[in-house]
């Protein structure tokens, strides 16, 4: 801004660099001290003050600054060069103004709070208790009430606070002050709450912060001077318009903190119109030089602008996509520039289901809707409530009268965050819409009581665990549960709606998006389904074919019975029976998939898991025929069930008989189903459809391995086709790290591989995926082993290595070979990424994912 010509007030920054050396070596790297030195003296010298000078003092603000916006994460200290001699004299320049003792010794006192808090660990709400006492003490609820002499008083409180806690006397030297503060911002980028940002929001952890040292302005002179916080368009809808709150006669903390509640931007036109079109200005031009929505903050100091910060901001996912298609429009940016600016976390938001209000619902409050969604469910008042709750895996609404960072991981654990205090911008509002949660903030009708757990709304008394429902688009409030329908978004997937004609500027936003990423990617988005139905709504949204039909999800429900026969058969011929009465099932199960997918190719897995998971459990087993025996039943039946099970009873089912080791060993297994596919394909194209069904081997370590399934299925396959011109495909999932790593031969027996990477990331890693998420992924993700579970974003460096591997080699071994992935990772937007880079042809994903796909795919690729 100071580049663009802005007024900025003046002063320096000290670089990530610094923050990095410091962070290594607990200590300021050499130089820093002259170099803060010099940059100071200059910056006294454009102000023509000196820090802290007891006649005219200047006072600085300690901020950070990092790569990425973290709001509200790292530290600030305001009003640093203020100490005993220095509030005499800054109260004498302000007397100009008025009421300037008031405002130096209220400047002091905030610089003795925020200094004790964020440099020395003073706990905060000492601070807090001593000015709610001095209120108590004048019978005010609000700061604007005290005095001169209740704020010198306070002064004396909080050094008291200062000195029981640490030791020591506030500094009174303006040079240790500014250092001590900048230390503590270096410091900051280490805090909990900062890490754990970064983490949920991906963001590089060795970036560092740098530390901007700016000479202070100030909001809180008079009536005539204010803050504000602004968007150039609004962060919710996309709307252009003016949004932002401002406050007269107050520091900027006081807004961000939600703590007083402000007014509309527009108002500021009524009481400093030349200021207000003077940001106006500003804010079209920020605008037209970042090419996106910015958010400002702003200090109008006795009737002068000051800008102290823009950065491009955070926005719902609606407004994401709103502002991108307008940018297009408004000639600023390129429909591919268009795809940077969204993403598939953001679609995925607006997939979400709303609230469904025509039952005479009424909501209770209305506050501001901060972050779109609906959300329903427990109503609790702490951080550490919330993430309980929502650990024993229920949802939950963290209420609070305002949230602070300390509540982020409360935030994370919610389903939704209410507020009865705050903003557009407060931290809550600021912090839901950048993790997509569902926020009110500001409802000020309803009185939280967080020690007795309980608030009060419109006379009724809600007490944790009552369930409460909020809407993120509205702001309302309503108690209970209310149902929800489908998003407008989906319902446009679905087809019900048509974009060209839709009023919905969001419906056209993400239609117009979605075409250009459909023409750009280069991957093929295929689905993971099982049944036609979820057949069906994949193609609907837009699925080129399906990429893994599991089929054990087939032998459920009243045909594990079958399976336990096919199981329990000790002779050749009750196995065939088995097999014989499974077969016809199995083939209008295929049919059916193959009819909503006609035309498409459809990946058909043959059986997988352990079969003794089709079977009763070992130990319920055991009791019941032990029990029956008992009281002399004839459990013969029981007993034969029991000793297969114990037979079949692995300690590590996961790494045992499972996949193609189970069709090596079970006789006619496979060839069923080999048949049961081939001639439903056959049939469908009969009946004038076009089925393109490829067969998967699962668990396939060792060419030798495929060749002796491909050589039975090759026999049932020319056998069953004829003349219908079906053709089958047959390959195998890479799942298996020495499959990876055999690639080039396996490839000679496959026409396509699809990467199992949920297999295959816990045979590289050897963790269970059934276990470890619970059981000590915390530990990784605090030591930063990785910032994300590997079953969900791929370990590009390791898995993905054999990914790769597998890849090239499978290609040069047979260069028309198909490359697929059907792992979880398939409609994970990082992990989408990789697979392009790798050059794969598909990805496949469950079909709520696969416009996700769509779009990430198409992001890849510009
Ligand atoms: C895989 O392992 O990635 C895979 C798709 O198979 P499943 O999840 O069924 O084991
Ligand atoms: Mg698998």
């Amino acid at each position: 801004m100071t580049n663009l010509g802005l007024p900025v007030p003046p002063g320096f920054t000290v670089t990530t660099e610094a923050c990095q050396a410091y962070l290594a070596t607990g200590r300021e790297p050499d130089g820093l001290a002259e170099q803060i030195a010099a940059h100071l003296a200059a910056l006294e010298r454009a102000r023509g003050k000196r820090l802290g000078d007891p006649g005219d003092p200047l006072l600085v603000s300690v901020r950070s600054g990092a790569k990425f916006s973290m709001p509200g994460m790292m530290e600030t200290v305001l009003n640093v060069g203020l100490n005993d001699a220095s509030v005499v004299g800054l109260s004498r320049q302000a007397h100009g103004g008025g009421g300037g003792d008031r405002f130096a010794w209220d400047s002091y006192r905030r610089l003795i709070q925020m200094f004790g808090k964020t440099v020395c660990e003073v706990p905060g709400e000492e601070f807090e208790h001593a000015l709610d006492e001095v209120k108590r003490a004048k019978g005010t609820t609000n700061d604007l009430d005290l005095t001169a002499d209740d704020l010198r008083g306070l002064v004396g409180a909080y050094k008291q606070i200062f000195k029981a806690h640490t030791d020591r006397e506030f500094p009174q030297d303006p040079r240790e002050q500014l250092d001590l503060a900048i230390r503590a911002v270096f410091a900051s980028w280490n805090a909990e709450r900062a890490v754990l940002y970064r983490r949920q929001e991906r963001i590089p952890a060795d970036l560092g912060t740098a530390v901007n040292v700016v000479a202070m302005v100030f909001g809180n002179l008079g009536p005539d001077s204010g803050t504000g916080v602004a968007f150039t368009r609004d962060p919710a809808t996309g709307n252009q318009g003016i949004y932002g709150d401002y406050l007269a006669n107050a520091q900027g903390e006081d807004v961000v903190a939600g703590i007083r509640n402000t007014v509309p931007l527009q108002e500021l036109e009524r009481c400093d119109k030349r200021s207000y079109d003077e940001l106006l200005d500003i804010m079209a031009r920020l605008e037209r030089h970042y090419l996106d929505l910015c958010d400002i903050e702003f200090t109008i100091e006795r009737g002068k602008l000051w800008m102290l910060q823009t950065r491009v901001g955070k926005r719902t996912a609606a407004a994401a996509f709103v502002i991108a298609g307008q940018l297009v429009d408004e000639g600023l940016i390129d429909l591919d520039e268009a795809l940077h600016r969204v993403n598939g976390a953001q679609l995925a938001q607006l997939m979400f289901p709303r609230f469904q209000l025509d039952h005479g619902i009424e909501p209770v409050a209305t506050g501001i809707g901060a972050s779109p969604g609906a959300a329903s469910g427990q109503v609790v008042f702490t951080s550490a409530r919330a993430v309980e709750v929502a650990g024993a895996g229920k949802p939950v609404i963290l209420v609070r009268r305002e949230t602070n960072p300390d509540d982020l991981n409360g935030m994370i654990a919610a389903q939704g965050i209410l507020t009865s205090r705050g903003g557009k911008t407060s931290h809550a509002a600021v912090v839901a819409r950048g993790m997509g949660k569902t926020c009110v903030s500001g409802a000020d009708g309803i009185d939280v009581d967080v020690p007795r757990r309980r608030f009060t709304v419109a006379g009724q008394t809600v007490v944790e665990g009552d369930v409460v429902s909020i809407d993120g688009t509205t702001g309302k409030v309503y108690l209970g549960e209310v149902p929800s329908t489908e998003s407008e978004v989906v319902r446009y997937f679905e087809g019900d709606l048509d974009p060209e004609r839709s009023d919905d500027a969001l419906v056209r936003a993400v239609h117009r998006i979605m075409t250009h990423a459909d023409g750009r990617r280069r991957l093929a988005v295929r689905t993971n389904a099982d049944t036609g139905a979820d057949a069906a709504r994949a193609r609907r949204f837009g699925a080129e074919g399906i990429g893994l039909c599991r089929t054990e999800h087939m032998f459920l429900g009243d045909r594990r019975e079958l399976v336990e026969r096919l199981i329990l058969a000790r002779v050749d011929d009750d196995r065939a029976a088995a097999l014989a009465a499974l077969l016809p099932l199995q083939r209008a199960d295929f049919e059916e998939i193959f009819r909503e997918m006609a035309g498409l190719p459809v990946t058909v897995r043959l059986i997988d898991p352990p079969l003794h998971e089709f079977l009763p459990p070992l130990e319920q087993l055991a009791v019941d025929v032990a029990v029956a025996q008992e009281r002399g039943e004839d459990v013969a039946k029981e007993e034969a069930l029991l000793a297969a099970v114990r037979r079949m009873h692995e300690e590590n089912p996961m790494l045992g008989l499972r996949g193609v080791r189970l069709g090596l060993v079970i006789p006619g297994l496979f060839a069923m189903q080999v048949r049961a596919i081939t001639e439903a394909a056959v049939a469908v194209t009969r009946a004038g459809s076009v089925a393109r069904p490829e067969i998967m081997v699962p668990l396939v370590g060792a060419v030798q391995e495929l060749e002796t399934v491909r050589a039975e299925a090759e026999k049932i396959i020319a056998e069953v086709v004829g003349e219908s011109g079906v053709e089958v495909l047959i390959g195998t999932m890479i799942e298996v790290p020495r499959a990876a790593l055999t690639a080039g031969q396996i490839a000679e027996a496959a026409e396509f591989f699809s990467f199992g990477t949920n297999d295959l990331t816990q045979m590289g890693w050897g963790f269970s995926r059934d276990d470890v998420e619970g059981a000590f992924f915390w530990r990784y993700l605090e030591l930063g082993i990785f910032g994300i579970s590997p079953f969900e974003s791929i370990d590009a460096d390791g898995v993905g290595r054999l990914v790769r591997i597998a890849a090239e080699e499978g290609r040069a071994a047979r260069p028309e070979l198909k490359l697929g992935v059907c792992g979880e990772h398939g409609g994970d937007p990082d992990s989408v990424h990789f697979f392009h880079r790798v050059g794969l042809d598909y990805i496949s994903c469950s079909p709520f994912r696969v416009p996700v796909a769509r779009l990430e795919a198409g992001r890849a690729a510009v």
